[in-house]
């Protein structure tokens, strides 16, 4: 028994000895930290893990396996830090909140989650659904399903009648009084609990909706929805649960005392004042700018019975601005990192967001390391992604074309790795 032992172990030794590499030939090389494009150059891969860059293109040992992308720019994978994987907004979004159980709302999500993987983004924060969001992640994780890799806040947190009430626009007898369980707060010691249940149902993040919304169905779409004590409950609570804090927040009040509270991220940020950008950048407060959601609002808001009449006024209040106060944090010094609100607009456009960020006078490669290494950062996994360099996740997507020239290639990502297999290509 000892000696078959011994050689079965004899056995997996000279198989971790050859085991098969594969060796990926980038022509343009975008490595998410250095401000410098590689030229000609080879990324070793073996099982899910980078386990070196070379200078040239490696023909490695026999057996290994060549990618050639020596035509291509080669990146990290892209990181979304901000969409909705289970639902897309519809002319029927109330509706289906009544009509649609959560098997249906989960093949749904299944489809929004391969369509964001094609389009390069290997991770992504997901900040609220229903908890279908926790199944599928787990899904992915295991390999039954395609998707990113998904960071979920599971559902969102919000005050009664404020933006992310589950049952905001409902008739009376469906209203009901929703408590911290699904998410809704009206003290300290709600808010507190309302993390632990989100801790408790399996999420990695939790989401807060800071001000009003647009997409709700309510007037208010600016004013502040939260105490300071009840942002103090969150914000500590979830740190000492080692969860990272995100705050929507569409005006300044909202976020100013989010922001003050010590919310990790504000999103959206869409009246923000001169103010509150220094506080940020005082307290290393990054700033989600979600472009995409804005400029897609208001195309749809002009559209008659797309928006019920409360939301489509909203959206063409808040829409413009955002690309406005993004260009002013961005001058003003505030650490931004790429999110866009998937769900919003249609999953798998994600790389939109690129375009709209260069065209408000951020540089292509800042754009870039926005969605790579700043968005591993802020999940507090920059050991794993968000470079190509060695040790890290082989999470690696390719292009034709140079984005540093012309940005919109980024939209047409042509190969996708994500944990060291191919997915795209
Ligand atoms: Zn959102």
């Amino acid at each position: 028994m000892k000696r078959i032992t011994s050689i079965c172990l004899l056995l997996l030794m000279a198989l971790g000895l050859n085991a098969q590499k594969t060796i990926i030939h980038a022509g343009k090389l975008i490595d998410g930290k250095s401000n410098e494009v590689a030229t000609s150059v080879s990324i070793i891969i073996e099982g899910n893990t980078i386990i070196a860059v070379e200078k040239g293109y490696s023909k490695g040992a026999k057996g290994d396996a060549i990618i050639d992308l020596k035509n291509k720019t080669v990146m990290p994978g892209f990181m979304d830090m901000h969409v909705h994987i289970e639902s897309q907004s519809n002319p029927n979004t109330q509706l289906n909140e009544y009509i649609m159980n959560e098997a249906d709302v989960a093949y749904d999500a299944q489809m929004y989650a391969q369509k964001t993987l094609m389009a390069g983004f290997t991770t992504v924060r997901d900040l609220g659904g229903t908890g279908v969001n926790v199944a599928l992640k787990k899904a992915i994780n295991a390999g039954k399903v395609v998707g990113p890799r998904i960071y979920t806040a599971e559902k969102t947190i919000a005050t009664t009648g404020g933006h992310g009430d589950p049952t905001n626009g409902a008739r009376y007898d469906l209203m009901g009084d929703p408590g911290p369980d699904q998410g809704v707060i009206n003290s300290e010691e709600e808010a507190r609990k309302a993390v632990r249940q989100r801790y408790k149902n399996g999420a990695d993040v939790i989401k807060i909706t800071a001000t009003g919304g647009v997409l709700s169905v309510a007037k208010d779409g600016q004013g502040p929805q939260f105490k300071m004590d009840e942002l103090k409950g969150i914000v500590e609570t979830a740190k000492e649960y080692g969860m990272v804090t995100a705050a929507h927040a569409h005006g300044d009040e909202g976020m100013r005392r989010a922001v003050e509270a010590g919310i990790n991220t504000i999103e959206h940020g869409t009246f923000m004042s001169e103010a509150t950008m220094d506080l940020m950048i005082q307290k290393g407060t990054y700033y989600v700018p979600t472009i995409s959601a804005g400029e897609y609002v208001v195309g749809r808001a002009k559209i008659p019975g797309f928006f019920p009449a409360v939301v489509a006024k909203k959206a063409l209040e808040v829409g413009p601005q955002i690309s406005d106060t993004f260009a002013k944090a961005y001058k003003r010094g505030v650490k931004i990192v790429f999110g866009t609100d998937a769900g919003v607009y249609p999953h798998g456009d994600n790389a939109g967001e690129f375009v709209f960020m260069v065209k408000a006078g951020m540089k292509p490669m800042e754009a870039i390391q926005s969605a790579t290494m700043a968005a591993a950062e802020l999940l507090r996994v920059q050991d794993l992604f968000g470079s190509i360099e060695a040790g890290k996740m082989a999470d690696i997507v390719a292009v034709d074309g140079d984005p540093l020239q012309d940005i919109s290639v980024l939209k047409e990502v042509k190969f996708v790795m994500k944990d060291g297999k191919v997915f795209k290509q």
